[in-house]
């Protein structure tokens, strides 16, 4: 049978991250010593209270179907979140929670942008991006950064990229691949460029309260009534709350946009689950005594493997002050991204993900969301591959 795939579905890229996962969890189960770096989401429990607030209402019998964009009480508790954390007042209709931040980001892009529009993407990028773009059938603009800004794009690239059928900017904000990230002045100023030009941004704050070294950051929305009425905010359970599983995330954007969203999701996914719902109103609202926990332990690991990698030949790392990642630049091994890290994994074991997947041939992420015990074999490890190479 000679099946015909969808022109959409065929001009996507498969993930790479989750090729190199597999492939190393293959390794694994097969009995091999493989350290890997390329988790994308926290080595913790999600915290007990908020499992016990889901277990609860299954037990209850809240197993039906809830309003497809969320249960009343949590997207009250959203709002309330943007209230108190970022000083935003939205009501509850302009929050939709979503099945994950990725489903939240994809819907998004699906109720602003169409074919002829262009969407400015800065690399390295969360690999998903362009491919949601292009699945909308609009073009993805990236706009390359490098180590040298610390991967922050400029007003003025941003201005150089902007065009009549610039529709979106999607900022990332502390950023996977990077952990880079904008302080309110650098955020305000690509956000004015926006609001100058009409160009809608779609902030992706899924990895806020994730800062390191005292760094802070702002909500584009937060700068003025303007900035707001540009910006919808993507976040997520996934990250500060470790709940990847749950598939839980939300939007918080002007009325007209949300209600779009609402729509969509409404003849899609319908709602999120029901009892992990009040999981997440759990989160919200119950204890973030874990964070701090979770928060000083990160801090070690990520100040230990970025001595680390600025000690290895071949490698120099910048320090990222947010999310759970570093990017070390691997231009002086004369590899690129694929070829390091297929070696990397056959010689010494070692799962990482090449820069490729993120728009950056000449990096490859690492994620320290794994015991500092690994970090450490896993370091010496790519220490002697580099060696080898020089
Ligand atoms: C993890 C992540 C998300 C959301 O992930 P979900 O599991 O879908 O909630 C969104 N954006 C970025 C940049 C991420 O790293």
């Amino acid at each position: 049978m000679n099946y015909q795939i969808s022109q959409r579905a065929a001009s996507l890229s498969p993930s790479l991250t989750l090729a190199i996962d597999s492939k190393a969890k293959a390794m694994k189960a097969a009995g091999e010593d493989v350290v890997g770096f390329g988790a994308g989401e926290p080595d913790f429990d999600t915290p007990q209270h908020i499992k016990d607030a889901a277990a609860r209402a299954l037990a209850a019998g809240f197993t039906k179907y809830t309003p497809a964009a969320g249960i009343p009480e949590l997207r009250q508790a959203i709002a309330d979140k943007h209230q108190r954390e970022n000083g935003l007042t939205y009501k509850p209709s302009e929050i939709i929670v979503s099945c994950g931040g990725k489903h939240a980001c994809y819907n998004v892009i699906f109720a602003t942008c169409q074919a002829g529009d262009e969407v400015i993407i800065p690399a390295p990028y969360w690999l998903s991006y362009p491919e949601m773009a292009k699945l909308a059938g609009a073009t993805p603009v990236i706009v390359e950064t490098t180590d040298q800004t610390e991967f922050k794009l400029t007003p003025e690239q941003l201005r150089a990229a902007i065009t009549p059928r610039t529709r979106l900017l999607v900022l990332n904000s502390p950023s996977n691949p990077t952990g880079s990230v904008y302080t309110p002045e650098e955020t305000k100023a690509l956000g004015a460029v926006c609001v100058e030009k009409s160009v809608l941004i779609m902030s992706d704050e899924i990895y806020e309260h994730l800062l390191y070294d005292g760094a802070t950051v702002q909500s584009v929305a937060s700068f003025s009534p303007a900035h707001f009425e540009h910006t919808i905010i993507v976040h997520g359970f996934a990250k500060a709350w470790s709940m990847t599983g749950w598939r839980l995330g939300w939007c918080a954007a002007p009325e007209p946009i949300a209600k779009a969203i609402d729509a969509i999701q409404s003849h899609s996914t319908s709602n999120p689950t029901s009892f992990a719902q009040k999981g997440a109103v759990a989160a919200l609202t119950g204890p973030q005594d874990h964070l701090p926990l979770w928060l000083a332990e990160f801090a070690k690991r990520r100040t230990y493997a970025w001595q680390k990698l600025n000690s290895i030949p071949g490698l120099t790392c910048v320090n990222a002050k947010g999310a759970f990642y570093l990017f070390p630049n691997i231009s002086r091994t004369g590899l690129k991204s694929t070829e390091f890290c297929a070696k990397l994994l056959e010689q010494e074991k070692v799962a990482a993900v090449p820069g490729i997947a993120f728009g950056a041939d000449d990096y490859i992420r690492l994620s320290y969301a794994t015991s500092l015990a690994n970090i450490e074999k896993g370091l010496e490890r790519i220490e002697r591959f580099c060696r080898g190479l020089l």
